[in-house]
């Protein structure tokens, strides 16, 4: 078959059940895939393809015993942050570009236990501080719908494979975006589930009380499948909750859009620098679920304006913490010739971080120090208690709340926004990590230049069935996702 990268999860997982295909026919062209067309993508930084094979080997001898699972040899992306046993694990900098993790991620190690083939591991921005996925020391990802644009970040690696469709689904992190800012831009459906559903144990560790890992893929239905896999509770993470998990797939009609309010906060469309086309087509498909039975209620989001300046002072305050365990003596990047440990310490973190990361470092520690603690860090933690309460007081009187992902459609490579720039273009999406919130993006659309536009869902806590139905229902009624990049169509 030539066009198995054209199927859905489910059609993938009915495929290999009634032996269409073998899960090595499967894995061999994508494989082939990446190798034809990921060098102009360049979404991945390892490709695996013999531990590839052998798992789909290994997969296709347990369908054959009858013990296989949904998707026993159904073949998976991973972020680049996750650790992989045996494989490299970068982060996407240099400072691990030689480090082979002796354990794999809680994620990943239920992947292998859902029977699912690793193709490799895909590109991020720097220990995910971005919104591009060029600050990865592997160089820029490019979005597959316009190759001299950028296919948004921190996940752009997970993102792209998937809209150049070089695999079926990937696995990405969201600390303040990166799961819905790049599945926005690529236009992809993709889900960050709430603070503590999804294990953090072996995600290299950004912002903790922030990052949380995500399905990213072509619909909520995949996303779904991808979910069943990624989500529960870990005992090896102190943060992960102990609750049941849904079964997301059994799920997907279970919310209907008939009845269903939306809440509209009006701070969010009067945003500085939101796109026309975005505004437009965010709006029609506020419209079109409109028109499916849901009512919109417009609400107040006062904490808006608070939303950046909260969220660049937390998430660079604990990722300077989480950062000091590359000191170059543990592991990691270790500079030339040493005079003393201070040089050590000193060259190893200068030579193996890249600027945006050092710029966080600075902000972070600067933020953590004696005299400005209170000013800073205690000052702003006050300041996301409000933004949780102000969404809190929303679901009162809604049952999700929409907004654009992203205030604009996707930069061109190159764009040298300043830091301060790129920083408020994630004003949509890191309230919702302040707060703790899942969220999902889906596409609407594409603007004038054939970029893709997302919607966001935003709702309460444990309600990532919600979400995913919600946008299941659309995605049935509309077609937007089904639309593939041109390169996406190229066969190998
Ligand atoms: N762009 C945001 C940042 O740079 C979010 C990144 C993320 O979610 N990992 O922090």
């Amino acid at each position: 078959m030539t066009d198995l990268h054209r199927l859905s999860i489910r059609e993938l997982s009915e495929g290999l059940a009634g032996s269409k295909f073998s899960s090595r026919e499967l894995t061999e062209h994508y494989l082939k895939r990446i190798e034809k067309i990921d060098a102009q993508v360049q979404s991945y930084v390892t490709v695996t393809p013999e531990q590839a094979l052998a798992q789909a080997d290994a997969a296709d001898a347990l369908r054959k015993s009858g013990m296989a699972n949904v998707l026993t040899g159904v073949p998976v992306a991973h972020k680049d942050i996750f650790c992989t046993q045996g494989i490299k694990t970068t982060a996407g900098s240099k400072m691990l570009d030689n480090f082979i993790s002796p354990y794999d991620a809680t994620v990943v190690a239920k992947g292998k236990v859902a029977g699912l083939v690793t193709l490799g591991k895909v590109n991020m921005d720097e220990f995910a501080m971005g919104s591009t996925s060029e600050s990865s020391y592997f160089g820029a990802t490019k979005n597959p719908w316009a190759l001299d644009h950028v296919p948004g970040g921190s996940s752009g690696g997970s993102a792209a494979a998937v809209a150049a469709d070089l695999a079926p689904f990937a696995t990405g992190t969201d600390t303040g975006g990166s799961i819905r800012q790049p599945a926005s831009f690529c236009g992809l459906t993709g889900l960050k589930p709430t603070y503590g559903r999804v294990s953090r144990f072996g995600m290299i560790a950004y912002a903790s009380s922030l990052d949380q890992g995500g399905p990213m893929a072509r619909s909520a239905e995949d996303c779904a499948y991808l979910m069943n896999v990624m989500a529960g509770h870990d005992a090896k993470d102190s943060t992960s909750m102990d609750q049941d998990v849904d079964d997301y797939v059994a799920n997907l009609n279970g919310t209907s859009v008939k009845g269903l309010r939306i809440g509209i906060p009006k701070q969010y469309f009067n945003v500085a620098g939101l796109d026309a086309d975005v505004k437009a087509r965010v709006e029609e498909s506020l419209k079109k679920l409109e028109e499916m039975g849901a009512t919109l209620v417009e609400i107040d989001l006062n904490m808006t304006d608070a939303y950046v300046p909260t969220y660049y002072l937390i998430a660079p305050a604990e990722a300077s913490s989480n950062l000091q365990r590359f000191d170059g003596v543990r592991y990691g990047y270790r500079c030339e010739n040493p005079v003393d440990l201070t040089d050590l310490y000193k060259r190893s973190r200068s030579e193996g971080f890249g600027p945006e990361v050092q710029r966080r470092i600075l902000i972070g520690t600067y933020a953590l120090s004696a005299g400005y603690y209170d000013a800073y860090y205690v000052k702003a933690q006050k300041v996301r208690r409000l933004i949780q309460q102000d969404f809190l007081k929303a679901f009162e009187s809604v049952d999700v709340i929409a907004a654009p992902s992203a205030p604009t459609t996707a930069y061109k490579i190159g764009a040298n926004l300043t830091p301060v720039e790129m920083y408020l273009g994630d004003i949509y999406t890191i309230a919702v990590n302040l707060a703790g919130l899942p969220a999902i993006n889906a596409p609407v659309g594409f603007d004038k230049d054939n970029l893709p536009v997302g919607l966001q869902l935003i709702g309460n806590y444990w309600s990532e069935s919600q979400l995913l139905s919600v946008v299941h229902q659309y995605q049935q009624a509309t077609d937007w996702h089904t639309k593939r990049a041109a390169i996406a169509e190229e066969n190998a």
